[in-house]
């Protein structure tokens, strides 16, 4: 039996800016010393549309993005421009569900033109690197961490990923050394 392989998997989910997830695939790879694969896009389940919200439920998406699951050993990203939700947070940037080893990022909230701001696409793009290595790290067990420069902080507003570096603290990448 081959041995199966550790690999972050990215999925875009509807509409996203492929240039962005080229990107993003690099710096996961180098960030996390395992390869990535970009997974041709899905359409997004039209069941996870809440039709009076106006937002798509997070929860059902990941339940999906586990099904995409080569083997056990793969973690996947999804990553989506439109607005979710779950059963917590009726504003969310990202969502994990880290017994299924998938999460989910949303750029609906990152994006400036949300804020009435022209658009900014280096930016969003550091907002984007943020919140999908917190999101992968948590895939990875790394609890949230205390420090507010560290990118593995649990940063709910966009003042906090803005402040915060795209890097683990020290303790952040100890603890992930462990368990890579
Ligand atoms: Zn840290």
């Amino acid at each position: 039996m081959k041995r199966q392989r550790v690999k972050i998997v990215i999925v875009p989910l509807g509409d996203v800016d492929y240039f962005q997830i080229n990107k993003l695939s690099t710096t996961l790879s180098s960030r996390f010393g395992y390869s990535v694969d970009i997974l041709q896009g899905i359409k997004i389940p039209n069941e996870a549309y809440d039709l009076i919200k106006g937002q798509y439920f997070s929860t059902m998406i990941l339940q999906k993005l586990e099904l995409l699951k080569a083997t056990d050993k793969e973690r996947i990203l999804g990553v989506i421009e439109d607005d979710i939700y779950n059963a917590r947070h009726h504003v969310l940037v990202s969502d994990v569900d880290a017994v299924g080893g998938t999460a989910l990022v949303s750029l609906f909230h990152l994006k400036q033109q949300f804020y009435g701001l022209p658009d900014d696409e280096k930016l969003i793009y550091q907002r984007l690197v943020k919140e999908a290595t917190r999101v992968v790290g948590a895939l990875f067990s790394i609890p949230y961490c205390r420090n507010p420069k560290c990118v593995m902080y649990n940063s709910d507003e966009m003042f906090d990923i803005d402040e915060k570096s795209e890097k683990f603290c020290d303790i952040c990448r100890r603890t992930y050394m462990k368990v890579m």
